[in-house]
C-alpha cells in the first residue's frame, strides 16, 4: 500500500506547495438555451474531497471544466485563498487536472511524462531527476521509468497521470472520472490510493464521478448535481442517512432505496392510519420531528434495504417475488401491495410465491412531498 512510502509528500525539497481554501460561488452556465450548472457553489477546505455526483448530463465536467479554465461562467466567482482565479489564465490557476483517458505522451517514457510539467517550468535536469524518482517512489512506479505508456496496464497508466499531477505541486486537483477504464478491483484499489495520497497531500481536490460507491467511499464532502442544480451537499453519512430529496435518495445506495407512496387519514377521534402500511402514522414517525400532515394528504415513504426486518411476528406482510443469491447475502424482492421492495435477506428458504412478515426499523425510515420529492420533517 502507497500509505507508508508517502510519510514525506515533499518533492521538491521546498516543502509541501501550500494549501488553500477553493470556494466556488454562484457559478451559472448554458449552452444556448440549457442551462448546465445553476447557481453552483461550495467551499473546499484544505485537505478535503469533494465528490461531484450525479448522472451523465447533470454538469459535473463542466463545473470542473469552469475551475480549471477551459470553459467560462455566464456568473460567479472562484477564488483559491484570497485569490479569484477565475479571471486568471488556466496556466495561472495552479491547479492540475487529471482525466479518465490519461492523456500521457505516447512516444515519452515513463520518466519523461513525469518531467514534463517541471521542464515546462524550467527546473533544472538535476532537480527534475530527483523529483521524478520521488514520484516513481511514492507510486511504486521505480521499475516503469524507462517504459512508454503503450508498455503499461491501465493501473500503472493511471499512476502515471497522477504523478504528472502530483509533481507539479498545485493548490487544487481536479479529477474527472479518472478510474472509468480500469476493471473493478483495480478501481477499488485505486480509490484507496488516490484519497491516502490527497490526505497525505492535503491538497483540496474535487474528484467528478457518476459511481455512488465511489462518492461514498472517498469523499469528506458530496455534492450531489441533477440537471445542473445543486440538490445536496454533505458528508456522505448525511447524503445516505438525511437525503435531501428522493432523487438523492434515490441516486446514492445499492441496492436502491424503496418507495412506497402512502396516504395519511385521520378519523374523528384524532386517531391516525397510513394506506396501505395499514398502520397508525406516530408508530412509522416519532412526535416532534417536524411533519406536518392534513388527513387525505400523500407522502412517500422511504425504506432502505437494510431497514427492513424479515421474521414470523412482522406487523407488515409480503410475498416473495424473487431472490438473488450475492456470495455473503441474499438481496430478495417481495410484493407488497403495489410495491415491489427490496431487502436483504440471509435466509436460504426463501422460495418465489411465499409469504413473508417484516417489520420496518422506525428510526430509518424517510418521509418525502408526494409532488416536490423534498425530504419532510427533520
Ligand atoms: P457525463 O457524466 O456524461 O460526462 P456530465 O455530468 O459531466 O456528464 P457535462 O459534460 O458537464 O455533464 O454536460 C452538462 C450538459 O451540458 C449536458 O447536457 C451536455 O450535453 C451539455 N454540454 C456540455 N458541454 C457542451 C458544449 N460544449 N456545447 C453544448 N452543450 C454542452
Amino acid at each position: 500500500m502507497i500509505e507508508s512510502q508517502i510519510e514525506n509528500p515533499q518533492v521538491n525539497g521546498q516543502g509541501s506547495a501550500s494549501v488553500e481554501t477553493l470556494s466556488v460561488r454562484e457559478i451559472c452556465k448554458s449552452f444556448g438555451e440549457h442551462q448546465a450548472l445553476v447557481n453552483v457553489g461550495f467551499d473546499l477546505q484544505p485537505g478535503e474531497l469533494l465528490v461531484a455526483l450525479g448522472p451523465s448530463g447533470c454538469g459535473k465536467s463542466t463545473l470542473l471544466r469552469i475551475i480549471a479554465g477551459l470553459e467560462s461562467a455566464e456568473h460567479g466567482e472562484i477564488w483559491l485563498g484570497s485569490r479569484r482565479i477565475d479571471t486568471l489564465a488556466p496556466k495561472d490557476r495552479d491547479l492540475s487536472l487529471v482525466f479518465q483517458n490519461y492523456a500521457l505522451y505516447p512516444h515519452m517514457t515513463v520518466a519523461q511524462n513525469l518531467a514534463f510539467p517541471l521542464k515546462v517550468k524550467k527546473v533544472s535536469k538535476d532537480q527534475r531527476l530527483i523529483q521524478v524518482n520521488k514520484i516513481a517512489e511514492m507510486l511504486r512506479l521505480e521499475d516503469q521509468l524507462t517504459k512508454r505508456p503503450a508498455q503499461l496496464s491501465g493501473g500503472q497508466r493511471q499512476r502515471v497521470a497522477l504523478g504528472r499531477a502530483i509533481i507539479r505541486q498545485p493548490k487544487l486537483f481536479l479529477l474527472d472520472e479518472p478510474l472509468s477504464n480500469l476493471d473493478t478491483e483495480l478501481r477499488a484499489h485505486m480509490r484507496r490510493e488516490i484519497v491516502s495520497l490527497q490526505k497525505s497531500l492535503h491538497t483540496p481536490t474535487i474528484y467528478v464521478t457518476h459511481d455512488q460507491t465511489e462518492a461514498l467511499t472517498m469523499a469528506d464532502k458530496i455534492l450531489v448535481l441533477k440537471n445542473g442544480h445543486m440538490c445536496q451537499l454533505g458528508t456522505p453519512d448525511e447524503i445516505y442517512n438525511s437525503p435531501a430529496d428522493t432523487f438523492v435518495a434515490g441516486f446514492v445506495g445499492a441496492p436502491k432505496i424503496n418507495f412506497i407512496t402512502c396516504n395519511y387519514k385521520t378519523d374523528s377521534m384524532g386517531r391516525s392510519s397510513v394506506a396501505p402500511m395499514g398502520v397508525t402514522f406516530e408508530s412509522l414517525y416519532p412526535k416532534g420531528r417536524g411533519v406536518v400532515l392534513s388527513s387525505g394528504d400523500s407522502f412517500v415513504l422511504g425504506v432502505r434495504p437494510e431497514a427492513i426486518v424479515v421474521g414470523p411476528l412482522g406487523e407488515f406482510k409480503g410475498r416473495i417475488k424473487e431472490v438473488e443469491f450475492l456470495g455473503d447475502r441474499r438481496v430478495a424482492t417481495m410484493f407488497f401491495a403495489d410495491t415491489e421492495i427490496t431487502f436483504y435477506t440471509d435466509s436460504k428458504s426463501f422460495k418465489p410465491g411465499a409469504d413473508i412478515n417484516f417489520n420496518l426499523k422506525k428510526d430509518n425510515l424517510h418521509f418525502f412531498d408526494v409532488e416536490t420529492g423534498r425530504r419532510l420533517g427533520l
